[in-house]
């Protein structure tokens, strides 16, 4: 392949560039996606995992961001049906931190701000109640119910490689973009697969590399002083057995204004975040800090009447937020909106992604497929609203009936077993189930569908399986997770 010609090449595999990738490879450009590691490896597998409006940045005045995300939240819900639902959170009020009428003002204008003719039952409403039974240290607080999406972080990334990947574009994991040069009217990209150089020649070269693009272009010579700065935002969370009622979140407001989400996560865990820590230097270290544990431990313990400990954490993740750096004093309150820049050289366009949300991931790829196609005079409206991600095509949307039919069709599988294959993969969970099951590795987790990430979803490592396109790694124990390891090990020294 390495002196093929690309009309577009994009650097970086997580939400952004995946979704580029589809945008353009659905408009008919000829796209190559390259990811130093595996899809999703990086922020857009360790963020809350939420696609909304984001209330708290009314606060801050970002009108336009919470409108723009709220739209989006109906858009994605009906393309993604099977890794997007509707989440109930519930707010308790704290008057030491903000009034109740601010909140409630919020909220109708959340409300208000999601309204929209094309976009019939969205998902936003609020009310007020008191929960006498509720897991709260005061029953008496005022409790404000709210509704918006959540969503599985890494399979978004991976479905839109793999909808990129039906319309033509190459998706290239485990090769690392090392060099970027112009010659003869062609971006020059050179990189790094199993150790040899290719150089791969493209008209328009997108950098979607997250926290590494301000990196890659000074890496380059390609910074000037307009180029945008990029501020490096750690976020950590931890994930503990399960511990609280019901099946809603809770948003709970911290003494220093940020707020901390708990979330019940994968039916048996309650998933706890988020932090915000300044970083500098390589941002492949981020892990979580002591000082984040006890901030997360103390968040829930202060509003929970059951107490947690460090000794209940089961797991941690920690994700660095590559933010475009409008020179907010606060981390809280650098803005999550993103910033496109502009390279040229001669005829041929570079495109660097600063900030941005997997909320408004779809809108950041038509906004960078728009500035392409202006760039080479091509025609071709975007059409990434309208058309399902893979395995989120259900006639009549009617999600309900169509499990209740793959229930009917596989009655061996077991009802929890088959619901967790429908949130991952809506109807191509029918190519793993219509599979012999084979050795069954832990939990729920069984050959067919190893095999069945291995042979369409770049799956290599035990770490991708369990951990992002899946969570099974959550429900086996160490020695099932190391058994999965030596099987794909021996499986790749066989092949
Ligand atoms: C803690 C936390 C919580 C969050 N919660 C939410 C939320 O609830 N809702 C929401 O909407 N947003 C949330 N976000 C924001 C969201 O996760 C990010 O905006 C988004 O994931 C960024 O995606 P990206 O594609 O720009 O970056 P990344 O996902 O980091 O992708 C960049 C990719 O580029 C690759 N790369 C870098 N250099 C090279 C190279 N030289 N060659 C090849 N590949 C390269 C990297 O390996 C990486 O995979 C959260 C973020 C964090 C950190």
């Amino acid at each position: 392949m390495s002196d093929e010609h690309f009309d577009v090449v994009i650097i970086g595999a997580g939400v952004n560039g995946a979704g580029i990738a589809r945008d353009c490879a659905l408009r008919g450009l000829k796209t190559l996606l390259l990811e130093k590691g595996d899809i999703a490896s990086a922020t857009s597998s360790a963020s809350t995992k939420l696609i909304h409006g984001g209330l708290r940045y009314l606060e801050y005045y970002d009108f336009k961001l919470v409108r723009e995300s709220l739209l989006e939240r109906q858009r994605l819900l009906n393309i993604a049906p099977h890794i997007i639902w509707p989440l109930e959170f519930r707010l308790p009020h704290a008057p030491d931190i903000r009034p109740f009428w601010m909140i409630r003002a919020g909220l109708y204008l959340y409300d208000l701000l999601s309204f929209s003719p094309r976009l019939k039952n969205t998902v936003g409403y609020s009310c007020v109640k008191k929960d006498p039974h509720s897991d709260l240290k005061d029953t008496s607080r005022k409790i404000i119910s709210y509704r918006d999406c959540w969503v599985d972080d890494a399979r978004l990334v991976i479905l839109n490689a793999k909808d990129a990947q039906r319309n033509g574009a190459v998706i290239m994991p485990h090769c690392k973009c090392v060099g970027i040069s112009h010659q003869n009217d062609m971006w020059h990209v050179n990189v790094n697969i199993r150790g040899f150089q290719n150089v791969f020649q493209a008209r328009t070269v997108i950098n979607a590399a997250g926290p590494w693009v301000y990196k890659l272009l000074e890496d380059q010579g390609l910074v000037s002083d307009k180029t945008p700065r990029v501020r490096l935002v750690q976020g950590s969370h931890i994930i503990v057995p399960r511990y609280l009622a019901g099946e809603h979140a809770w948003i709970l407001q911290q003494p220093d204004k940020r707020i901390v989400f708990a979330i019940p996560y994968e039916r048996d865990f309650t998933l706890i975040g988020t932090t915000e820590r300044d970083i500098q230097g390589d941002p492949s270290n981020a892990s979580i800090t002591e000082e984040e544990i006890d901030y997360l431990i103390n968040a829930v313990n202060r509003s929970f009447s059951q107490q947690i400990s460090r000794s209940d954490i089961r797991h941690t993740y920690a994700g660095v937020r590559p933010l475009f750096d409008d020179n907010a004093t606060e981390s809280r309150q650098v803005t999550r909106d993103y910033r496109l820049h502009e390279t040229h050289r001669a005829k041929n366009m570079m495109v660097s992604v600063f900030g941005g949300k997997l909320t408004t991931y779809r809108t950041l790829a038509k906004d960078v497929v728009d500035r392409i196609c202006h760039h080479v005079s091509l025609e071709k409206p975007c059409v990434t609203d309208r058309i399902a991600l893979p395995g989120g095509e259900i006639d009549g949307g009617d999600i309900e009936s169509y499990i209740h039919k793959l229930q009917k069709d596989f009655p061996q599988v077991e009802e929890k077993h088959m619901r967790r294959l429908w949130q991952c993969y809506g109807t191509a969970a029918r190519d793993i189930l219509s599979q012999p099951r084979g050795r069954h590795f832990g939990a729920d987790l069984y050959e067919s569908e190893v095999l069945y990430l291995i042979n369409h979803e770049w799956a290599q490592a035990a770490e991708d399986i369990l951990y992002r396109r899946t969570k099974c790694g959550l429900h086996m124990t160490q020695s099932e997770r190391d058994q999965l390891g030596v099987y794909l090990a021996e499986r790749k020294n066989n092949v």
